[in-house]
């Protein structure tokens, strides 16, 4: 590891007022410190934001829930607030990691966390995404993790939160600050695809801090649920995962929201399944329709034509075990 400067921030003002090029905010340091140690991240200066007050969990006025930065996994995963009104939220922080890990990283490091693509952390192998223009290792090799939507020449790698993939169900926003002051942005809108600069991976500004997440009210979300599919029941990483909502009302889909992970480099919002359920029978041939509708578009690789329907499969189930036994007690 290279050496490094090292400040504590007292407060948000002075955390984005010493945010300059080459330096980086340290959260809980899950991924942070793993990747200074391999080399990949190689910040001059650490600006250690763990003090700052941004660990609350708040109910506004109108009934959005306003999640702090630093509120730790597991403290999400705990919150009664949280687990009834967003089933789908605590399920999915807990279906991430390993309880040590969900006891030290925090909500606006998980929105932040990079790729677990093996090549990326391989120093001997081309990354695009590591060192812009050198090529993709991925793309030749062993990509059987790796992106069935949205994905380009240079960079087929998925992101790895299941968090995210639960706020992008929730239409959740998230809250920057810097010393241009405050801005909010979409969670469905804040990471994006590869395209021809997979380096960079957000909407964020170098100079801008995360300071909370704020989930809208959604009645829809009381019956929901993350599924998430994996080599190993715990700490590993999605295959495929799904987070749903489910209202059905008559037998017809009143309310529906899904969103996929393991799949692209964002979490995936699946508006076409989405828009083709809205009024449709709540049967199990109308959420497998849907989800073919939404996995139309997949371009799967040598190694990972099994997501395709994989996903189809997730979706359907999920989708039909919301229609028949809602949320998970
Ligand atoms: Fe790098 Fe992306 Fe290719 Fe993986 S998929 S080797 S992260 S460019």
């Amino acid at each position: 590891m290279r050496d490094f400067g090292y400040l504590a921030a007292p407060d948000v003002a002075t955390a984005v007022r010493e945010i300059r090029p080459g330096a980086k905010f340290l959260g809980g340091g899950t991924n942070l410190v793993d990747l200074m140690r391999e080399g990949i991240e190689t910040p001059d200066t650490v600006i250690d934001i763990s003090g700052l007050p941004l660990t609350g969990i708040d109910e506004l006025p109108d009934g959005t829930v306003r999640i702090g930065a630093l509120v730790r996994n597991s403290d999400l995963a705990a919150h009664p607030v949280l687990r009834a009104r967003f089933p789908v939220l605590a399920q999915a922080v807990l279906m991430g990691a390993s309880g040590q890990l969900r006891n030290m990283a925090t909500v606006g490091g998980n929105l932040l966390q990079r790729t677990r693509c093996p090549y990326f952390y391989d120093g001997t192998l081309p990354c695009n995404k590591r060192e812009p223009g050198s090529g993709c290792a991925a793309l030749g090799g062993f990509n059987r993790m790796h992106a069935i939507l949205g994905a380009s020449e240079h960079c087929i790698a998925t992101h790895p939160s299941d968090l995210c993939v639960a706020l992008a169900a929730l239409d959740a926003v998230v809250v920057v600050e810097s010393v241009r002051g405050v801005r909010r942005i979409p969670l469905t809108g804040f990471h994006r695809l590869p395209g021809d600069t997979p380096h960079v991976e957000t909407v964020l500004e170098a100079d801008e801090l995360i300071t909370a997440v704020e989930v809208p009210p959604a009645p829809v979300a009381v019956n929901s649920r993350y599924r998430k599919v994996r080599d190993r029941a715990s700490y590993a990483f999605a295959l495929v995962s799904v987070a749903a909502a489910l209202r059905v009302t008559g037998g017809r889909v009143e309310e529906v929201r899904l969103a996929l992970g393991g799949v692209a480099a964002r979490p995936w919002r699946a508006t076409a399944a989405e828009r083709a359920l809205t009024g449709a029978p709540a049967t199990e041939a109308e959420f497998r329709r849907a989800a073919d509708e939404e996995l139309a578009a997949a371009t799967p690789r040598r190694d990972n034509g099994f997501k395709v329907e994989l996903a189809a499969r997730t979706i359907t189930a999920t989708l039909l075990r919301l229609a028949t036994e809602g949320s998970p007690a």
